[in-house]
């Protein structure tokens, strides 16, 4: 039996690459459902070349285009949000990878775990958000969250046969970006073309910049607690510039598992939509005589504040990292479009979680209120008119 596969985010830089693995392995795995925000093009291609059942476009007027495009394939389009917060609950979806980019993840994260589909979570801000209302819906209806990210992928693959074996802790690995080393001065007037040149990976513009104000690997201490069920105080991280050991478990004898390779989405990939199998591929192989030394150290959290207000949401709980994720994406979105500096972007988002109130167990409606209202302090945070 093929695995039937809904990828919602298809077009961006995971959705292209889970597509490629899908390709490559055309007995084990198919198509269900397509979902992308606007890039049409690309998803009509996609639709004609996999055959899925259902093909959503989020944004409503570009559905004509969409549905003339693919009027002779027997592929149904359905456009907008609600359509695509539905889709997930399909009964022929047998995994979801969540692959879209930021909050818009949330919802039908949500109901595809509500509706008992397993998830291949690409979606880190899902976890950021609510991961508390997520993984514990996940473990009433016994659906599994099998990460894509490559440094959780590396400690699910470290934790594959230690039963229930306590970790002492866990150590992500971190690049440093493309700004390692750098001075608070030599930031200042660091541009976006700078921040967009990571030096491993190959990424879209969201985490790329996510990567290089380390507000991504802030985001990933979150989404491991969660993952793995951890108090912060058993998430360490730590500088790996040649991003070839992607984590390491620490167990409670002292012994640790590191999971490595060449940074390549594709194997992480490949890794959550096969599970628990091991699929045979011809992706490049790390040659330990091209990297003869790998280099640690620690992180640098007075320069790089974004890991040390990702700490501190990720220790206050509630709805404070909900409140991190949001002003993160104002706040990049605004360096994005050179209306902010690189070092203000860490800067404005300590403002709003600020100003944000507490709340200690939020539902998902209050995740909902909360997200829109650091929205709108953001902004006018970023437009200097609070
Ligand atoms: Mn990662």
């Amino acid at each position: 039996m093929k695995k039937r596969i809904a990828i919602l985010g298809s077009t961006g830089s995971i959705g292209t690459q889970s597509l490629e693995v899908i390709a490559q392995n055309p007995d084990a795995f198919e198509v269900e459902v397509l979902t992308a925000n606007n890039n049409v093009e690309l998803l009509v291609k996609q639709a004609k070349q996999f055959q899925p059942n259902v093909v959503v476009i989020a944004n409503k007027e570009k559905y004509s285009f969409v549905s003339e495009a693919l009027s002779n394939e027997d592929i149904k389009v359905y456009a907008g949000v609600d359509a695509l917060n539905q889709v997930v609950e399909m009964d022929t979806i047998d995994l979801v990878l969540t692959a879209m980019v930021g909050y818009s993840g949330l919802v039908p994260t949500f109901n595809a775990v509500k509706a008992g589909k397993n998830i291949a979570l690409a979606n880190k801000e899902t976890l950021v958000v609510a991961g508390e209302i997520i993984t514990k819906i996940a473990h009433e209806k016994k659906v599994e969250i099998l990460p894509v990210d490559s440094e959780h992928s590396a400690i699910f693959q470290c934790l594959v046969g230690e039963f229930m074996n306590p970790i002492e802790k866990i150590i992500l690995t971190c690049s440093g970006g493309p700004f390692r080393g750098k001075s608070m001065d030599e930031l200042q007037n660091v541009t976006v073309d700078d921040a967009l040149a990571h030096p491993n990976w190959d990424m879209g513009s969201k985490i790329t910049i996510d990567s290089a104000t380390l507000m991504n690997k802030g985001f990933e201490m979150i989404e491991a607690r969660w993952l793995f069920g951890l108090p912060a105080s058993k998430i360490d991280v730590i500088v790996h510039p040649q991003s070839i050991i992607h984590s390491i478990v620490q167990f409670e004898d002292g012994s640790m598992k590191a999971q490595m390779g060449l940074p390549d989405m594709k194997l992480p990939i490949q890794y959550a939509i096969g599970f628990p199998y091991r699929i045979k591929n011809n992706f490049p192989r790390f040659n330990f005589l091209d990297y003869p030394s790998l280099d640690f150290e620690q992180p640098n959290t007075k320069i790089f504040r974004n890991l040390a207000l990702s700490f501190e949401a990720m220790d206050k709980g509630g709805n404070v990292p909900c409140v991190l994720n949001a002003a993160n994406e104002i706040v990049v979105e605004a360096f994005l479009k050179r209306k902010i500096k690189f070092l203000e972007m860490s800067d404005i988002i300590e403002k709003a979680m600020n100003k944000l109130a507490f709340i200690k167990k939020p539902s998902l409606d209050d995740l909902i209120d909360t997200n829109n209202e650091t929205r709108r302090v953001t902004e006018l945070l970023t437009e200097d008119r609070i």
